[in-house]
């Protein structure tokens, strides 16, 4: 069983990710598992060569900090070869009609007078990533399902062509991933590249920032702590945040804290406590390039050597 996700070095890690994705890859991921810095993905809209390479770095950093296995952890460009040899394959096996449905490309690519290739084909790229890998599981949210139902009719369709090679991948949605919406806009998930940094809580932010981002969190006029997610986005969401750190229940900690300013207290305490091992280890890793040298080395040792015969068949198979 090969579970694979991945985190895109586009912005700083923020505590959506954590709580929603790392945190979990940390506790429930084994070393058979596969989690991709997606750094060639990040290159599909307009990027700096050093702030990627340096943003790379920081996600290794802070998965191997939060406790995912090391061994489980690569760069994806550290297979820039592999995947590029495969994703022009795929590409040959799909359709414009195909790339152009995705609801992805459509919303990023909306009102734009210059749009990358790569914002159209990185579906194929991210098929390319499972499919090589041979991941049967991919962990998703709701936005990413339209591109793994991809990478599977990519996999029949090539199977069906040339003969059984790929894995055909399933989606899943886990059920208890947290969603995290951002702090001054709680209409909208948290996300690293959103526009004011003022309503995201990046992992490695200071304690003292944290607690100044949660105190100025939008909350609303009825100064009232109750789990309504429709009536009181913002209050939910602190709420939210709250029971991801704490592992209770946001609906029993609302009857526990006695209005707002009490709410973003308890919870800035318990975001600062749960991010402190994660950004000391992070620190710490930064501070010591060449022990992340060879972390890196060796997942990117691990995943090339377990996608080289399935690359070497798909080559030979379709003709090349
Ligand atoms: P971002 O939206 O911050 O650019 P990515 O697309 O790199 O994040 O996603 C990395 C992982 O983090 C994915 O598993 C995604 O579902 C999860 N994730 C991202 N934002 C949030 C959020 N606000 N709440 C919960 N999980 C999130």
């Amino acid at each position: 069983m090969i579970r694979l996700s991945a985190i895109t070095p586009s912005g700083h890690v923020q505590l959506g990710n954590y709580l929603g994705a790392v945190r979990r890859w940390a506790a429930e991921g084994t070393d058979e598992d596969v989690y991709f810095i997606s750094d060639l993905h990040a290159m599909t809209s307009s990027h700096n060569a050093s702030r990627l390479r340096s943003l790379t770095r920081e996600q290794l950093a802070v998965l191997i900090a939060a406790g995912v296995d090391p061994r489980s952890v690569a760069v994806q460009s550290d297979l820039v070869r592999e995947l590029g040899a495969l994703t022009w394959v795929l590409e040959c096996t799909c359709t414009y009609g195909e790339a152009a449905r995705m609801i992805q490309f459509k919303e990023k690519s909306e009102g734009r007078s210059s749009v990358r290739l790569s914002l159209l084909t990185y579906p194929v790229l991210m098929a390319a990533d499972i499919l090589l890998q041979g991941a049967n599981e991919v962990p998703v949210g709701d936005d990413q399902l339209q591109h793994v139902e991809l990478a599977r009719v990519l996999a029949r369709r090539f199977n069906g062509t040339y003969g059984e090679v790929f894995t055909v991948p399933r989606a899943v949605v886990p059920p208890t991933a947290a969603r995290v919406r951002d702090l001054a806009d709680p209409t909208r998930k948290m996300a690293k590249s959103a526009q004011d940094a003022a309503g995201t809580v990046f992992v490695l932010d200071p304690p003292d920032l944290v607690r100044r981002k949660i105190q100025r969190a939008v909350t609303d006029d009825r100064a009232e702590v109750r789990y309504a997610p429709d009536e009181q986005p913002g209050v939910a969401n602190l709420l939210e945040i709250l029971a991801a750190c704490t592992g209770k229940d946001p609906k029993e900690l609302a009857g526990t804290v006695q209005g707002y300013a009490e709410l973003k207290e308890v919870t800035a305490e318990a975001v600062i406590e749960e991010l402190r091992p994660v950004r000391e280890g992070t620190r710490r890793l930064l501070d010591d390039p060449a022990e992340l040298d060879r972390a890196r080395a060796h997942g990117a040792e691990r995943s090339r050597d377990r996608c080289a015969h399935r690359l070497d068949a798909a080559l030979r198979v379709s003709g090349l």
